[in-house]
């Protein structure tokens, strides 16, 4: 009797994230190299950007990272265990929040909060962006913290290289240093995520905490560094229309000529949003194909008509190589952050290592 495994290669009808752990590595070399004095502290909250934090987060410990930043204390303790003993440091912070340890540590944005807390922190402070963090007049006014072991910043216009707001953040990050060494005594002061970092860094951050570039796509005008995530759908139908006929929910597609459509297995709900009616593109056999119709939440229908032979079980790249996540993001009118981190948990995730 014969079995058919469901993990056969291509017997999996989920739409597959395929991660490139060398790409991945390159990048936080390439990053690190920038300023080889400065140790560099990743960013990996939202599963690192929805490729996958326990198979990334041992890979940049190994790459030389120094400590991480996660969004949520629950996503550092969920994948602490591959972090070879590394702190983590979390933004997204409440008052009175317990169950902080030696590894996992958050980031205070209010003197209150810093002042109720025992134990190893980090400061965020404001320097322009008006988003989160205590301002400068109240922190300075503080007698010694020496439990704080990092201050952060944040740039609001890192990539924008042109911007003039970098100038004065820059000059913020430079009083902000001044103003509370004293305060913070044992503190590693930071300003650059990646495009800070891409621009060049600030002469005096003691550290960088880069993103989105280790995962390969741009920040901002910056980049992107090498390709670590390619998105696909497999074909799950294929079938002709005669002109005048519609397609898909609303009917928000007329063919125009013969058409053939080929239907994917991926939708809103894991990763291309319904801002791509009309504009987005999928590659099949090296041929960039419209998407014809709405978006459904599954399923994906594009127009293959100059694309040549297609056939059930074929694979579509949503994104990757061939079709960038930020030319991707651009069609939707956002950015490659918001269209990596839209995978979510269903998709496969498969890892490579290439060089
Ligand atoms: C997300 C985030 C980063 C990383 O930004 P990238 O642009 O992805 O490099 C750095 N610092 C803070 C506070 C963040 O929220």
């Amino acid at each position: 009797m014969r079995t058919r495994s469901a993990t056969l290669p291509g017997t999996d009808p989920r739409p597959r994230l395929t991660v490139d752990l060398g790409a991945v590595r390159r990048n936080m070399a390439a990053l690190r190299a920038l300023r080889p004095s400065v140790p560099v502290m990743p960013v990996v909250k939202a599963n690192c950007y929805g490729l996958g934090s326990a198979r990334i987060v041992p890979v940049l410990a190994e790459a030389g990272a120094s400590g991480f930043f996660i969004s949520y204390k629950e996503e550092a303790e969920r994948i602490a265990e591959y972090a070879d003993g590394l702190p983590f440091y979390v933004l997204n912070t409440l008052p009175g929040a317990d169950g902080y340890t030696d590894q996992i540590r958050p980031v205070h944005h209010s003197v209150e909060e810093l002042l109720a807390f025992k134990g190893p922190c980090g400061m965020q402070v404001e320097g322009g962006m008006n988003r989160i963090g205590a301002q400068l007049d109240d922190v300075s006014r503080l007698p010694p913290q020496t439990q704080v072991d990092l201050v952060i910043l944040h740039m609001s216009h890192a990539g924008e290289p042109a911007a003039e707001a970098n100038d004065d953040q820059r000059t913020a990050f430079s009083d902000a240093k001044v103003a509370l060494r004293e305060v913070f005594p044992n503190a590693a002061f930071g300003h650059s995520a990646t495009g800070g970092a891409l621009q060049g860094g600030h002469p005096e951050e003691d550290f960088i905490r880069p993103g989105i570039g280790l995962y390969g796509a741009k920040a901002g005008q910056l980049g992107p560094m090498d390709c670590a995530a390619t998105l696909e759908a497999a074909v799950l139908s294929v079938f002709e229309v005669k002109p005048g006929e519609k397609v898909g929910y609303s009917h928000r597609f007329t063919a125009q000529r013969p058409t053939r459509l080929a239907t994917l297995g991926i939708g809103y709900a894991d990763g291309p949003p319904r801002s791509l009616l009309h504009r987005g593109k999928a590659l099949l056999n090296g041929v960039r194909c419209p998407y014809a119709g709405a978006v459904s939440m599954d399923l994906l229908t594009v127009d293959v008509t100059d694309a040549g032979e297609i056939a059930r079980g074929d694979w579509a790249e949503i994104f990757g190589p061939n079709l960038p996540v930020d030319e991707l993001a651009e069609m939707a009118g956002t950015i490659g952050y918001e269209l990596l981190t839209a995978v979510r948990g269903r998709t496969q995730r498969v890892y490579v290592d290439e060089g």
